[in-house]
């Protein structure tokens, strides 16, 4: 048995929690990661001229921990996680983690927190690295001093009344990411610019926006921070990593999920918006919102019902086999469990 924390699990929604404690460390601009250690949960104190508040050089990851059906905490497909956070801190000019490093330090958070992992079937408990330039830096530049931060929050469904269809704007005054810029990566930057547009959607009655692409508005990109996917027949289309896209662990899991367990065809390719409209299901993929169907699209002011407006089959199925790996109900065959 898992020890648990006295927190009425029921009620956690998607938000900061503080727990037990966090990780950190710090880099020279070579990637000496040194001072490896756990300390207690709280603030931390930081240069008014450091890169990451003037600049915005920084970068995140997020992951689930579960208590799983087996009764014990597990991770999904860290490695991955591992690896792209190296490929963003590379694009923003701030030194690589090692795969085993970064391992090591999700390991000893989730461990020392992990009476903070929801019981089995109640949420999971998030984990949230980021690293950023701490050093003063008054000119543009990568800052001489970096963080390497880990914190988490125990969180519940992202959607607590159950999984209802998201209705959606396809923005015509918005971009996410500018091509050949940062949004393969994920930085800090490209969230920001995120805040308004959704405030507004939100305000017209949204639920989230669906980027197009900035260099070519007929085909499109993706939702927030979740990956965009289309089932057209027996084809699970969704779009090609261009480089402004962020390419998602949960889109991987998926794509590999419906080629061998559902037999369809994948497709990486350019996504026409039109072509959605007229599709048999539509949803999104991400760490957060795990699976969630589109039930509307709205383009220039007219809505486009995806089919009955309902989750669809298809989508159904793979969040159904998406969920039940990740809480070891069922065989992990593709070996992306990862016990702490
Ligand atoms: C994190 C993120 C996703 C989803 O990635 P996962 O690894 O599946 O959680 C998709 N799009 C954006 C922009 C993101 O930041």
């Amino acid at each position: 048995m898992l020890k648990k924390q006295n927190i009425d699990w029921d009620s956690l929604g998607f938000g900061v929690y503080p727990t037990r404690s966090m990780w950190t460390s710090s880099s020279n601009s070579n990637g000496d990661w040194k001072n490896g250690k756990l300390i207690p949960y709280g603030n931390i104190e930081i240069s008014p001229a450091s890169g990451v508040l003037n600049y915005g050089q920084g970068i995140f990851e997020g992951m689930k921990a579960h208590h799983s059906a087996k009764d014990r905490g597990v991770l999904f497909r860290p490695d991955m996680n591992a690896k792209r956070i190296s490929r963003s801190c590379k694009r923003l000019c701030m030194p690589e983690i090692p795969e085993d490093y970064f391992m090591n330090a999700i390991l000893e958070v989730a461990r020392d927190n992990i009476d903070f992992i929801p019981p089995y079937s109640k949420g999971g408990l998030y984990i949230r690295p980021v690293v950023w330039g701490t050093a003063p830096t008054l000119g543009v530049a990568p800052a001489s001093e970096y963080t390497f931060m880990i914190y988490t929050a125990p969180v519940g469904p992202y959607f607590k009344d159950g999984i209802k269809p998201l209705n959606l704007i396809a923005s015509q005054s918005y971009h996410r990411a500018a091509p050949k810029g940062i949004g393969n990566a994920k930085a800090i930057g490209n969230y920001s610019s995120t805040l308004l547009p959704v405030k507004e959607a939100k305000a017209a009655g949204f639920d989230e926006v669906l980027y197009l692409k900035a260099d070519n508005e007929k085909l499109v990109e993706e939702v927030g921070s979740a990956n965009i996917f289309m089932l057209r027949g027996e084809q699970l289309v969704t779009p090609r990593l261009t480089g402004s896209i962020l390419d998602g662990v949960t889109r991987d899991s998926v794509l590999k999920l419906a080629q061998d367990k559902l037999g369809l065809e994948i497709k990486e390719e350019d996504l026409l918006l039109e072509d959605l409209f007229k599709s048999d299901e539509v949803f999104c993929t991400g760490t957060a919102v795990v699976i969630t169907p589109v039930g509307c699209i709205t383009y220039n002011n007219k809505p486009y019902k995806i089919k009955d407006g309902k989750m669809g089959p298809v989508a159904s199925e793979i969040r159904r086999l998406l969920v039940s790996i990740q809480l070891e109900e069922e065989e992990d065959t593709f070996g992306w469990i990862h016990s702490i």
